[in-house]
């Protein structure tokens, strides 16, 4: 254990890096990654349309919270629906539509 007071803890390093690639997110002009729809930054949390980062992989999958390839702004009503499931299946069901459930394996094979 080192005793230097330079030393940086990994986590403390961890978390700041993930506040800056959520904010980096936020800061984009893009519309929700889950519905499509835009999103109007002057919405505040915890309103069900202000922005939140989604994991489009959730960290507990395995998915990065640091990359920002794996994270996507949208709407935090759209963020809360897709919780921990795949993002095919949240975009279909910000739809309205119902042809997958969570556990369902697709009948036809998808692209991805
Ligand atoms: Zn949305």
């Amino acid at each position: 254990m080192p005793h230097d007071r330079n030393y940086k803890d990994p986590r403390r390093l961890n978390r700041q890096a993930r506040n800056l690639a959520r904010q980096r997110v936020l800061a984009q002009q893009t519309p929700c990654g889950i519905c499509g729809k835009p999103i109007d930054d002057s919405i505040k949390w915890p309103d069900p349309m202000s922005a939140e980062v989604d994991e489009i992989i959730p960290v507990s999958r395995g998915g990065s919270a640091t990359d920002l390839r794996n994270l996507q702004k949208t709407h935090r009503c759209c963020n809360q629906l897709k919780s921990d499931k795949s993002l095919a299946w949240a975009r279909q069901a910000s739809q309205g539509k119902s042809a997958l459930k969570p556990t369902a394996i697709p009948f036809k094979t998808s692209d991805w």
